[in-house]
């Protein structure tokens, strides 16, 4: 929070607020100011000074991922509450760091103000309060970033994280064990539901979808239980067949699917049945729905049994979906009988196609 990019405005000044006070709206659930203290273990500068001043642990490697939300594209304040989208902001960069059995230390914020719309100071408080919220359970301190005008709210953040022993997308083996953490195709219901826009009592299943949506967990505790066991890790946010080509591409696979062992909840199972109805494919919903940040890993038979108690003691649900293989073809499997692959893999955040 050293310098906004863009005019200076001062504090006050017309009705738009300044600067500083949006910074200090977005700094106060944090409980910091722009003062430089240290916010947190690591911490040797924070906040107000030109950079922060960090302190890896001894032996540790550093991990930097960033990722921007926008509303109108991955939230939508007419729908949810800007507590939600700056929690949907820490969540999905917490999620790649889980990816990388990563431990999430630090956060640097980039918060894109649009021209006078509604209340200002009270929606970066609401971001900083849902950011604070994700942030504050997984010791995650917000040490620096910057305001500047935009078109819409935006909030593009740096997570670093530390691993003795990080995973990435390489490293998969044909035989590998797939092993997916989390549930497949909850948010994306959720999406339709937050865009159906009824407002008649939700079920506890609906409200469950909804939670997925737009306060989605990452999957972080589960990441560092597999960091040394798994051979190859991603998360899954732009729907699992297309994360899952990615990892395989990076670890030089092809991959068989079991999909009737796919994690659907029973609103996800009807969403699949609705899609095959229609004459799509029936499992559209849980191979294809995006922002769901499951965490899929790739495992040796031999270090399978030691992941999976490593994940139960994290409190993980997991369940085992298929294998690498060799060669670089996707199949998909229905018992004992091929499916077919959807033609569409899942969420393009430019092309903004959600799941068939
Ligand atoms: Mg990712």
């Amino acid at each position: 929070m050293a310098r906004a990019s863009g005019r200076r405005r001062s504090a006050g000044g017309g009705s738009r607020p300044g600067e500083f006070q949006l910074i200090d709206a977005l700094l106060g659930p944090f409980g910091a100011g722009r003062d430089g203290a240290a916010q947190g273990p690591g911490v040797l500068v924070g906040p107000g000074d030109d950079c922060a001043r960090l302190q890896p642990a001894p032996g540790q490697r550093l991990l930097a991922t960033t990722d921007a939300v926008v509303d109108g594209v991955h939230f939508d304040l007419t729908r949810c509450t800007a507590q939600d989208a700056g929690w949907k902001a820490v969540a999905v960069n917490l999620s790649d760091l889980a990816a990388a059995g990563a431990r999430p230390r630090w956060l640097l914020c980039a918060l894109g103000v649009p021209p006078a719309a509604g209340d200002l100071l009270a929606t970066a408080r609401g971001l900083g309060e849902g950011m604070a919220a994700l942030c504050g359970r997984h010791g995650c301190a917000l040490v620096g970033g910057n305001v500047t005008r935009s078109p819409a709210w935006s909030l593009t953040l740096t997570a670093l994280g530390e691993a003795r022993r990080p995973l990435s997308r390489a490293g998969g083996r044909p035989g590998d064990v797939l092993v997916l953490v989390g549930t497949l195709g909850l948010a994306a219901v959720g999406l339709r539901l937050l865009l159906g826009g009824a407002r008649g009592r939700r079920t506890a299943a609906e409200q469950a979808a909804l939670r997925a949506q737009t306060r989605p967990e990452p999957q972080v505790a589960a990441g560092l239980a597999a960091a040394g066991l798994a051979s190859a890790a991603i998360d899954v946010s732009d729907g699992l067949l297309q994360d899952l080509g990615h990892l395989c591409a990076r670890s030089r696979c092809g991959a068989e699917l079991q999909c009737e062992l796919l994690p659907r909840t029973a609103l996800v199972r009807a969403a699949d049945a609705a899609s095959a109805a229609r004459g799509g494919h029936r499992y559209a919903v849980s191979l294809a729905g995006g922002e769901e940040y499951a965490l899929l890993l790739a495992v040796p038979p031999r270090r399978l049994e030691r992941l999976l108690l490593a994940l139960e003691r994290a409190g993980a649900a997991w369940s085992a979906i298929g294998r690498l293989t060799a060669g670089r073809a996707l199949r998909l499997r229905e018992g004992g009988r091929r499916l077919p692959v959807p033609a569409r893999g899942g969420f393009d955040h430019l092309g903004g196609a959600g799941p068939g």
